[in-house]
């Protein structure tokens, strides 16, 4: 099974896609988590995206569907993946289909504006895994370390406020387009995100016909 989980940045999709890549066996990609690992490698793809994402802004489409063509040939992501974070243009929608990536489900992840804005401040991210946490919703075992490896669980330079902003702006610009995009091809579903992660979590493994 091949999922895309689309959602404004804070919707929570990361959160939800980790769960149900555990469930279903299936790895997750996050463009996002890749970015990030490639910054702090100092990679060319990295050094070029550094910039664009401290503004909040995308990174060029070229650069993130050149990792992302990489990154689905892989043996591990034969069984199934879910894309976490992309595509987030309809140009990046259409290469995955020109690359002939077969999608069989996009679970959107619908939060309003004023709730993500409330709830970014207490996101955290650890530095070393990429596992995402929330000091209210999800909070790590150890106060600031990850619970899965040794990396500390830290806030990210893109979670400023001024930059949620914008980047709220650019979800609603560039990102929010591909509901209409997959609706048409009969794919979409969309969860409403829920207070408690629980809640969402079960509405999410309902969408998918996955049983919890
Ligand atoms: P969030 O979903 O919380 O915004 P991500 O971790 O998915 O965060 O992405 C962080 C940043 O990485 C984005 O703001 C953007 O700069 C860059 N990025 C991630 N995925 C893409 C993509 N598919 N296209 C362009 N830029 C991307
Ligand atoms: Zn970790």
């Amino acid at each position: 099974m091949n999922l895309i989980f689309l959602g404004a940045p804070g919707s929570g999709k990361g959160t939800q896609a980790e769960f149900v890549s555990e469930k279903m066996g299936i790895v997750p990609i996050s463009t996002g988590n890749m970015l990030r690992e490639a910054v702090k490698n100092g990679t060319p793809a990295g050094l070029s995206a550094k910039e664009y994402m401290d503004r909040g802004d995308l990174v060029p489409d070229e650069v993130v569907i050149g990792i992302i063509k990489d990154r689905v040939a892989q043996d591990d992501a034969k069984k199934g993946f879910i894309l976490d974070g992309f595509p987030r243009t309809v140009q990046q929608a259409e290469s995955l289909e020109k690359m002939g990536v077969n999608i069989d489900l996009v679970v959107e992840i619908h939060v309003a504006d004023e709730k993500i804005s409330a709830r970014m401040g207490g996101r955290r991210v650890c530095d070393s895994c990429g596992a995402s946490y929330h000091v209210e919703y999800k909070p790590t075992k150890v106060d600031g370390k990850c619970d899965s490896c040794d990396g500390n669980a830290v806030q990210r330079v893109d979670d400023a406020p001024e930059t949620v902003l914008s980047r709220l702006k650019t979800y609603h610009e560039k990102t929010a387009p591909l509901r209409d995009f997959y609706s048409q091809r009969g794919k979409l579903k969309t969860v409403e995100g829920q207070e408690e992660i629980a809640d969402t979590k079960r509405l999410t493994f309902e969408a998918i016909g996955c049983n919890n």
